[in-house]
């Protein structure tokens, strides 16, 4: 018997999700609402590709693995691979981070250079089909078990694929939890944990190489947390994004943009795009709130048949960079329970439970600073989130301030903050004893330039 999943959606969840399925089924078929374009170009059912993307190591590393090759294709076609924290300059909550030798890395590229690089290599698999220009309506079966999914490919009648799994990845504003509801499911509740950040971003032609800029607000003072990130991307381009919460959020015209740039923690990107020529119009989203289903019971219930993954499962203020990630964690967390269980009766409870753990870290990270914004909303029952005084966050600080000064401190911080590592592994004892030493190394009073750095800003000031 021929054996068939399905994944609905088609973004970098749903492409890797496809990946993965094609070792343990005979066809695959993806559902996509879009119709791809050849080549890296923003398409519409991903309009955050229009803002600057952080792929952390974590996340590339599995897409490595599931791809092989993929990392090297992205760098030959003109994607940055940043050593962490050598070459970047950057400015967190705590201060300025010293250059200590790189410990970790994170890739800068356009994020449709990624998408593409992955789905030109999952669509050579035989085993895959795309039917694109089809959008998903709703899910087949019943609340005990998927069978299906409802579609419409543009132009044509509502039809029926059936399958002995679906994979959702249908992203942000998935419909999962009204699909589940029309099968008679129990209703799914929502973490919601929103800052307001807006968006607004903009492409430069980078007359000069110079390293990323990273700004961070300090969410421990009780003002709207303000950031800006310049990035290089492929084809010599700066990619500058500026964002702030309620009530500071980036103006998206012009004179308004390079004012907010002046006025952030530090004017060095205003600086560095004073003499650049913009090559897009400033671009704006709000599409940024945390969101998480809560599916912490996720084997009790949940029905055989059906993986959700992606931001259909958990979508992050993207400030952090995790969104990406998360995604590639959890099509990894689905092979491995593929692998352990096979595609048979038990694996879906299973896959979502692992799905659900490999958002977690991420989730953490951004609601438990995001929640210290003022203004900020939030529906959440999680107690290391909404106990805003929690020792979770106390160690977060602590650890936040102690990396500036101490390079174990950095690199554990590092490996957590690219998801290369456990969130639990900031108590390891390597990085308590470095919290025990006095700290000997003074904070950096500005930004940690180098000489040719700081010619190249003289020349453009
Ligand atoms: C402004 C912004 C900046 C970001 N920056 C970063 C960053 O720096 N680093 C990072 O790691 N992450 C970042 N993210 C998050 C990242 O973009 C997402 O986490 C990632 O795209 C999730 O992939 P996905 O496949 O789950 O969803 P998506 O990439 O959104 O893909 C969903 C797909 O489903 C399709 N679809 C939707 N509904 C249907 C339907 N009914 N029928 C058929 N197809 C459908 C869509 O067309 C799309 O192809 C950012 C997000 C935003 C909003």
């Amino acid at each position: 018997m021929t054996t068939k999943a399905l994944v609905l959606g088609g973004g970098l969840a749903g492409t890797l999700a496809a990946r993965v399925l094609s070792a343990h089924f005979d066809t695959v078929t993806v559902v996509e609402r879009d119709r791809y374009p050849q080549g890296p170009q923003l398409r519409r059912g991903v309009p955050q590709a229009q803002h600057g993307h952080l792929l952390m190591a974590g996340g590339a590393t599995i897409i490595d693995h599931l791809l092989p090759g993929t990392v090297d294709r992205l760098l030959e076609l003109g994607a940055h691979r940043i050593g962490l924290p050598e070459d970047t300059v950057s400015l967190t909550a705590y201060g300025w981070v010293p250059r200590f030798p790189a410990t970790g890395y994170m890739i800068t590229c356009g994020r449709p250079l990624i998408d593409w690089v992955v789905r030109e290599h999952v669509l050579r698999e035989r085993r895959i089909t795309v039917l694109e220009d089809t959008t998903v309506l709703g899910l087949c079966g019943g609340a005990g078990q998927v069978t299906g999914a409802r579609v419409q490919t543009a132009g044509a009648p509502e039809t029926r694929l059936e399958a002995d799994l679906v994979v959702n990845a249908t992203g942000r504003a998935s419909g999962l939890r009204r699909w589940l509801a029309e099968l008679g499911a129990p209703p799914i509740a929502e973490d919601i944990v929103d800052t307001g950040i807006a968006y607004a971003t903009r492409i430069y032609r980078a007359p000069r190489r110079f390293p990323p800029v990273v700004l961070y607000a300090d969410h421990r003072v009780a003002l709207p947390g303000r950031n800006g990130a310049l990035l290089p991307i492929e084809d010599g381009r700066w990619i500058v994004t500026l964002s702030g919460t309620r009530g500071g959020e980036p103006p998206t015209d012009e004179e308004g943009f390079l004012d907010f740039a002046r006025n952030i923690r530090h004017p060095l990107i205003s600086e560095l795009i004073a003499a650049a020529e913009p090559i897009t119009p400033i671009r704006g989203t709000r599409s940024t709130v945390n969101r998480r289903l809560r599916l912490d019971g996720a084997a009790d219930g949940w029905p055989e048949g059906l993986v959700a993954l992606g931001d259909a499962v958990a979508a992050f203020n993207p400030v952090y960079g995790h969104g990406m990630s998360t995604a590639a964690r959890g099509a990894l967390a689905l092979d491995a329970n593929l692998r352990r269980l096979g595609p048979g009766p038990g694996l879906a409870p299973a896959a979502q439970r692992a799905v659900v753990a490999a958002v977690d870290d991420a989730w953490v990270l951004a609601t438990q600073q995001d929640i210290c914004y003022p203004e900020c909303r939030y529906d959440v029952v999680d107690p290391r989130i909404v106990n805003r005084g929690a020792s979770g966050r106390n160690l977060m600080d602590l650890v936040g301030l102690a990396a500036l000064r101490e390079p174990v401190v950095s690199a554990a911080t590092i490996r957590v903050n690219t998801l290369s590592a456990p969130l639990t592994s900031l108590e390891g004892a390597d990085v308590v004893a470095a919290l025990r030493r006095p700290a000997d190394r003074p904070l950096l009073t500005g930004p940690p330039l180098t000489d040719e750095e700081r010619a190249i800003l003289a020349a453009h000031g």
